[in-house]
C-alpha cells in the first residue's frame, strides 16, 4: 500500500513548486530576447542571404550587365527564368522573366551569372495578392545604379567591366516567356 502524504507535506511541496515556477519567470524576464520584434525591428540580413531576385546594372554607368547568355534559365531546377535575348543585337538583353513564386532560392542562377548581374537580394517582404504578381519583367528585376552599386559593396563582387558594343548583326529567334 503506498505510503500517504500528510496535509503539511503536500502544502509544503506546492509552496516548493509555486516557487521554482516564479524564480524561472524572473530568471527569463530579466534575459536579453533571442527574437526581433519584426516588423518593428528588421532582422540583420547577411550577404549571403538569399531573397527576392534582381538584375544588377553597372553602378558607374547605368550599362544593363545581362549578357543574355542564358545559363541562368538553364541551370534553374524550378524552370523559373525566361530570357529572351534581343533578336537584333547579339549579346543584350531584349525581355527577362522570373516567376518569384516557383523560384526556391536555391541561388543556382546567381552562381553561374558571368557577369553578376542576377543576384539574390536581402528582400523577403514580397507577399503579394496573385500568383501572377509575384511574375517580374526586367523592369520589375532591374535595380536602379545606387541599388546595385549598394549590392556591389555589400556582397563584395568585382567592379564590372565595360561591355563592348552589341553586335547588331545576330539573327537570335525570339521566345515565348514562362506562364
Ligand atoms: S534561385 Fe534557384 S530556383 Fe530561384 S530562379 Fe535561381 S536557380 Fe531558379
Ligand atoms: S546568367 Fe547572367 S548574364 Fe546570363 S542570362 Fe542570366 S542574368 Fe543574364
Amino acid at each position: 500500500m503506498p505510503e500517504q502524504k500528510n496535509v503539511f507535506t503536500e502544502v509544503l511541496e506546492g509552496a516548493l513548486n509555486i516557487a521554482k515556477g516564479l524564480g524561472t519567470v524572473a530568471l527569463q524576464s530579466t534575459r536579453d530576447p533571442v527574437s526581433t520584434s519584426y516588423p518593428d525591428e528588421m532582422p540583420e540580413l547577411y550577404a549571403a542571404s538569399r531573397h527576392r531576385l534582381a538584375l544588377n546594372v553597372n553602378p558607374s554607368t547605368g550599362e544593363h550587365l545581362c549578357i543574355a547568355c542564358k545559363q541562368c534559365e538553364r541551370v534553374c531546377p524550378d524552370q523559373c527564368i525566361t530570357v529572351i535575348p534581343d533578336p537584333t543585337a547579339k549579346g543584350k538583353v531584349k525581355e527577362f522573366y522570373i516567376d518569384q513564386g516557383l523560384c526556391m532560392f536555391c541561388g543556382l542562377c546567381t552562381e553561374v551569372c558571368p557577369t553578376d548581374c542576377i543576384i539574390n537580394t536581402v528582400d523577403f517582404e514580397m507577399s503579394d495578392y496573385t500568383r501572377e504578381d509575384l511574375v517580374f519583367d526586367i523592369k520589375k528585376l532591374t535595380l536602379s545604379k545606387n541599388q546595385s552599386e549598394f549590392y556591389f559593396k555589400f556582397k563584395n563582387l568585382p567592379a564590372p567591366k565595360v561591355k563592348p558594343a552589341p553586335n547588331t548583326n545576330s539573327t537570335t529567334v525570339e521566345q515565348t516567356p514562362a506562364s
